[in-house]
């Protein structure tokens, strides 16, 4: 069966530029990631007036993180 209701996300580059993906009607004690995370809804962290937040890698479920085009990463 296909989760249909998915929300895939696209990590900043400094991230591993990775692609998430959790079911928000999963069932499971889980919430996949298509990092490669499976992680707990332990893991998964309520941000007061936010979303939800994947805590292994700092992504907010449900908002869309904007490519980092700078991929020199000149921090100064
Ligand atoms: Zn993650």
């Amino acid at each position: 069966m296909i989760e249909a209701d998915w929300t895939w996300w696209l990590a900043p580059e400094q991230r591993g530029k990775k692609v998430h993906a959790f079911g928000l009607k999963a069932e499971t004690p889980y919430l996949e990631a298509a990092c490669k995370h499976t992680v707990l809804r332990s893991r998964i962290e309520e941000n007061p007036g936010k979303q939800l937040w994947c805590l292994p890698c700092l992504i907010a479920v449900g908002e869309q993180i904007p490519e980092d085009h700078h991929r020199h990463g000149d921090a100064s």
